[in-house]
């Protein structure tokens, strides 16, 4: 990325894109998706992806399990969607039963789109996205599927064509290993259809201008030029080291803080095994003590920034992060750091005992 920042509008620019974007799909897993490239966070993702594609009043169906779901269905409301919001505890993922019911009872199809956040990172659970495909393809549902992958894409497994994701939003800053700065929508044929009939308003965030362009190997306007630069050695470090090994070192080391966790003798917020997060550990506190003191001491005194506790799991959870560019003594430290600070917020641990069962984890699957 430390290059001088380029002409965008150069003669030979697309050589740069037209590989980019070819690429780009292969961390989708898709072939006839469309990928689209935003300067913004991931969070812009999320309104590209239901102006393109709904009218205000549409209803949408979204499960609240955590603050990015949540965050999702109020940007639906705010965007003048109709919101079916199912309340599931936080710790929980996609209530794929309540999900299976509505839209049985919708024989009218009046729900446009099923919204899923894969990886809720305020949780640490990774919901089973494939099985909303199949209960919209069980009742013949038309809504259009769309994916919150933004802690997920590139970590963990996904799968755009196989798993019939119509909506799949993602930014540079967590699988990608990037600064922030990009949101990225990858977007499936059907979804592309739907645009034609879609009246909400949109300008920055058009598919059809940025479709436009993007064919020749342009933007309709600057495109953030030093993280697409960073966005090409993001790929090609995925695609050498391979996604599924990539996805098996995510579940490794995810097993490792676990492994911390459980010696700690502390519980996570994911209630279920199933739903355990790949990507993140969201951990509780014991009762009566407040995690954002945790958070806030482990910053403070050892430079180590964990997680917080996010809305209605704030002060009884933090968490660890463990995605993207990441080793084994990078765990190992992080978790290092976590016991020092416990300890010092009177969370009585054995000193070493989570760094001792992450090594011994490590060190036999080798
Ligand atoms: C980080 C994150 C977002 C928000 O992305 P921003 O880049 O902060 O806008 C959305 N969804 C999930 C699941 C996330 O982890």
């Amino acid at each position: 990325m430390d290059v001088p920042l380029e002409d965008h509008r150069a003669p030979d620019h697309p050589e740069f894109t037209l590989p980019l974007f070819a690429d780009l799909k292969k961390i989708f897993k898709t072939e006839s998706g469309q990928v689209f490239i935003f300067p913004s966070s991931g969070s812009g993702g999320w309104d590209a992806a239901i102006t393109n594609t709904l009218s205000p009043g549409d209803r949408v169906l979204a499960g609240r399990y955590g603050q990015f779901s949540h965050l999702w269905a109020e940007s639906c409301r705010r965007l003048g969607m109709d919101v079916e919001l199912v309340e599931v505890p936080w710790g929980e993922g996609v209530p794929l039963e309540r999900y299976a019911e509505i839209l049985a009872a919708d024989s009218a199809h009046t729900i446009k789109m099923v919204l899923v956040t894969h990886n809720e990172t305020a949780t640490g659970v990774t919901s089973d996205l494939a099985a909303v495909r199949r209960i919209l393809d069980d009742c013949k549902h038309p809504a259009l599927l769309a994916s919150d992958g933004v802690s997920a894409i590139g970590s963990i497994d996904f799968r755009m064509d196989e798993w019939g994701v119509d909506l799949a939003v993602s930014g540079s800053q967590k699988g990608l290993m990037l600064p922030t700065g990009l949101g990225i929508v990858c977007v499936s044929q059907k979804a592309l259809e739907a645009r034609k009939q879609a009246r909400c308003a949109r300008s920055y965030f058009d598919f059809d201008q940025m479709m436009g362009a993007n064919a020749t190997g342009y933007f309709p306007y600057t495109p953030a030029m030093t993280l697409l630069r960073g966005l090409r050695a993001a790929i090609d470090m995925l695609l050498e080291e391979g996604l599924e090994n990539v996805f098996a070192r995510h579940a490794r080391y995810g097993e490792a803080v676990r492994r911390a966790v459980a010696a700690w003798g502390l519980e996570l917020c994911a209630r279920d095994p199933k739903l355990y997060s790949n990507t993140v550990s969201a951990i509780l506190v014991p009762a009566g003590k407040d995690s954002g003191q945790v958070v806030k001491t482990a910053y403070e005194r050892y430079d180590l920034s964990l997680g917080g506790g996010l809305a209605d799991v704030a002060g009884k959870v933090f968490r660890i992060g463990h995605l993207g560019d990441l080793n084994e003594i990078m765990i190992l430290g992080a978790l290092a750091g976590t016991e020092m600070t416990l300890l010092d917020c009177g969370i009585e641990i054995v000193p070493g005992c989570g760094v001792g069962a992450a090594q011994a984890y490590l060190r036999e699957t080798a």
